[in-house]
């Protein structure tokens, strides 16, 4: 349930309903609006005494979530949530969410040193602020390239902090986390392990934000209960990420659900990230679906892109070239002009 307090409640009776929720067993987590505070009261709702709730000063209102899940719902937050990677140690932070887009790219897999920054300093150039590289890559065949580990990460690292770009990396297993958090600015969760729930939990107790993408068979409901498990850890840096899902439809690599951005954004305050790369899996289809994706009120989007894809080790077939990569940017900045966004640009990044 949520606890909706009076305008400009003193933090006096904030703090009392916290504590109250606590003694009942359940977990407060506070949201704060431009007027009032909201406070998510998570656990077991049978133990929760809504008319002592309700009772207490500076208290408006007591409302039951109906919705399975809760800190990820409209209902706690009114807003749209506003999520930051980067922004520690000399990292600058890159905001999405809101009036913030902004764009991710690199390629798929970090295949050498070299390969890494040639295609960030490219990506850089074409306006993408936060740099992609898989390290762990979940292939379908277990003989496919499974990537380089903890030393493309320390590379990727150094790459992103030369260029002044936080970095965002997949995660495929619980114990990866502690090992991959030093380095990391944003988890991201592949759709392969969407409803790994031990993952999400542990990624949860990080500070670090997370990129979760939509399972290949998940319901929009199933994802935003994904989403749940790191916000009930107390993480609240969660951005969704449509990637494409599984349909009838074989004539590209999966089907972008477009429908899901309108659909997520009145469910929940979350940012979206639309992901045109792994839907397509061809380049020639990125531009069109990258720019129907911002058109529909994504926040922002994951491409992609490599100099020679005919060499990449993974998913070349979808990379975009760097000179199609720095067009289809100035026209998706059209039209996130058209839903009242602006791209971040690598020039007005100042360092945490
Ligand atoms: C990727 O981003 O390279 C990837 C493997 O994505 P997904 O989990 O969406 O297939
Ligand atoms: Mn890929």
């Amino acid at each position: 349930m949520i606890i909706v307090m009076n305008a400009n409640a003193p933090k006096a009776s904030i703090d009392r309903v916290v504590a109250e929720i606590e003694r009942m067993g359940a977990q407060a987590h506070l949201s704060q609006g431009k007027f009032r505070t909201v406070i998510g009261a998570v656990g077991e709702e049978a133990n929760l005494d809504n008319n002592h709730l309700a009772s207490l000063d500076g208290v408006e209102k007591v409302v039951p979530i109906m919705k399975p899940y809760k800190l990820a719902s409209r209902e706690f937050h009114e807003d749209d949530s506003v999520v930051e990677i980067g922004g520690a140690g000399k990292t600058p932070s890159v905001k999405i969410g809101g009036s913030h887009a902004a764009c991710i790219a690199g390629p798929c897999a970090v295949e050498n040193e070299e390969m890494l920054y040639k295609i960030a300093r490219h990506v850089r150039d074409g306006g993408a602020t936060v740099l992609r590289g898989g390290v762990y890559k979940p292939r379908t065949s277990p003989y496919s390239f499974q990537g380089l580990g903890l030393q493309a990460l320390k590379w990727m690292r150094a790459c992103g902090d030369e260029l002044g770009m936080p970095i965002c990396v997949e995660v495929m297993d619980t114990r990866q986390v502690a090992d991959m958090e030093p380095y990391v600015d944003c988890f991201q969760i592949g759709a392969r392990n969407m409803q790994n729930f031990d993952l999400l939990r542990e990624v949860g107790k990080t500070r670090r934000s997370v990129l979760l993408k939509r399972g290949l068979a998940a319901t929009v409901k199933d994802w935003l209960l994904s989403a749940e498990y790191v916000l009930s850890q107390g993480n609240r840096k969660v951005l969704l990420c449509e990637r494409g899902i599984k349909t009838f439809e074989d004539s590209s690599r999966y089907s972008l659900d477009i429908t899901s951005v309108p659909v997520t954004k009145q469910l929940s305050h979350l940012p979206i990230v639309i992901d045109p790369s792994h839907c397509c899996g061809k380049r020639d289809w990125v531009p069109a679906v990258a720019k129907a994706g911002m058109a529909s009120g994504a926040d922002a989007v994951i491409i992609e892109v490599h100099y020679n894809p005919a060499e990449a080790q993974c998913d070349g077939p979808q990379a975009l070239l760097p000179p199609v990569f720095k067009s289809l940017m100035s026209q998706l900045k059209l039209i996130a002009g058209l839903e009242k966004k602006e791209f971040s640009e690598i020039g007005e990044l100042t360092p945490a």
